[in-house]
């Protein structure tokens, strides 16, 4: 075990770096935690206790936050909630991060039901590619799943993504066994006819409730194994070894990725660059943090840029070697996914 290592906040140079050597370059911020869905594997289905208005971050001070991480060596940055675009003026918000000097990337998730609306004001701003939620091609399996019968609304959104050049255009799907795990193969076809990535996700123990369990989890390996007896595949000669996601191609060229979110069966922990802005202003170093970094209440008392880089650069030093969701020592976060900000 290796000891933190010290972050000099003061010196022009410094850099957010782990107490495992890790270094820190992606900042994921959730502008809300509001949403227009309930997936069953995320939010709670009623009785949600939504932040007051005045808890949440304002625009300016998420804003000011992501200046002083990219400040501190953060180059690429995701918004994402709770369902990001139901936060007003969000293009606002993506400009001015576009403008950042320094900033590699500018990307979004969403469930894509507002990009008719937004996509062109999104891609305007600045921001560069999106990642749509859709976790199934069959409309009442989507309504089952998103408890919303809006599967016509994400498919219009992501051709609005593609037409505003919000490209390469990725999907996220998270499979559930018995729920959507059938439909692997059909999303792969979608995938080669419209050349996008697919990534799967596995269901994490992230979700409102106790559905989590090896029952309804499906290895990505398990996805990758079906989709080859149909489309074989090969991996990607692009692969980014910091994205957690493993790439795979069409052997037959075929356009479109598979990808696949091994978080459970195959976590990239070590690898991680990753840390989190929730709506609330808290940083949290993990997905599966039990601690959280107030950075709204310092700000609000007054903290000069300085002082919130301090607090920055403490909070990256005591992020997580990994998460332990197969190694019998995990406890379950108290906020779901859509609270943290996926
Ligand atoms: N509302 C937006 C959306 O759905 O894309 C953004 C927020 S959502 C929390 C971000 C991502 O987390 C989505 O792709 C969603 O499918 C995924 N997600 C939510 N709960 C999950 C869970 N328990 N396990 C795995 N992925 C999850
Ligand atoms: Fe909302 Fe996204 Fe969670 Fe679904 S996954 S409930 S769309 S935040």
């Amino acid at each position: 075990m290796t000891t933190p290592h010290a972050n000099d906040a003061g010196s022009p140079a410094a850099q957010l770096r782990d107490g495992w050597n890790r270094s820190i370059t992606n900042l994921r911020i959730s502008v809300t935690d509001r949403c227009n869905f309930r997936c069953v594997y995320c939010i709670p289905e009623e009785n949600i206790e939504w932040l007051p208005r005045g808890q949440l971050a304002s625009l300016e001070e998420l804003a000011r936050i992501a200046r002083i991480a990219v400040g501190l060596g953060v180059r690429r940055l995701r918004l994402t909630g709770g369902e990001p675009l139901l936060r007003k003026n969000l293009p606002s918000l993506v400009a001015e991060l576009a403008a950042l000097p320094g900033l590699d990337d500018i990307a979004l998730t969403t469930n894509g039901t507002e990009l008719p609306r937004l996509a062109r004001d999104l891609a305007d701003a600045g921001l560069e590619r999106v990642n749509v939620s859709l976790d199934s091609l069959d409309r009442a399996t989507f309504a089952k799943l998103a408890q919303r019968d809006l599967l016509p609304d994400v498919l219009a959104g992501i051709e609005a993504a593609v037409n505003a050049g919000l490209t390469p255009l990725s999907i996220n799907c998270v499979v559930i066994r018995g729920t959507n795990d059938h439909e692997v193969v059909t999303f792969a076809r979608f995938a080669r006819e419209r050349g996008f990535e697919v990534r799967f996700i596995e269901f994490m123990p992230l979700e409102h409730g106790q559905r989590w369990g090896e029952h309804a989890l499906v290895p990505g390996r398990e996805l990758r194994e079906r989709i080859e007896a149909v489309f074989p595949l090969l991996p990607s000669p692009d692969q980014d070894p910091h994205a957690p996601s493993r790439d795979w191609v069409f052997a037959d060229g075929a356009p479109g990725v598979m990808g696949f979110i091994d978080s459970v069966t195959a976590p990239f922990c070590d690898g991680c660059t990753r840390i989190r802005l929730t709506a609330d202003g808290k940083l949290r170093t993990c997905l599966f943090s039990l601690n959280e970094h107030d950075l709204l209440g310092p700000i609000r008392a007054g903290a000069s840029d300085e002082a919130v880089a301090k607090l920055l650069c403490a909070a990256v030093s005591t992020k997580e070697l990994k998460h332990h969701i197969t190694d019998g020592l995990f406890v379950k976060p108290q906020r779901t996914m859509s609270q943290i900000g996926g």
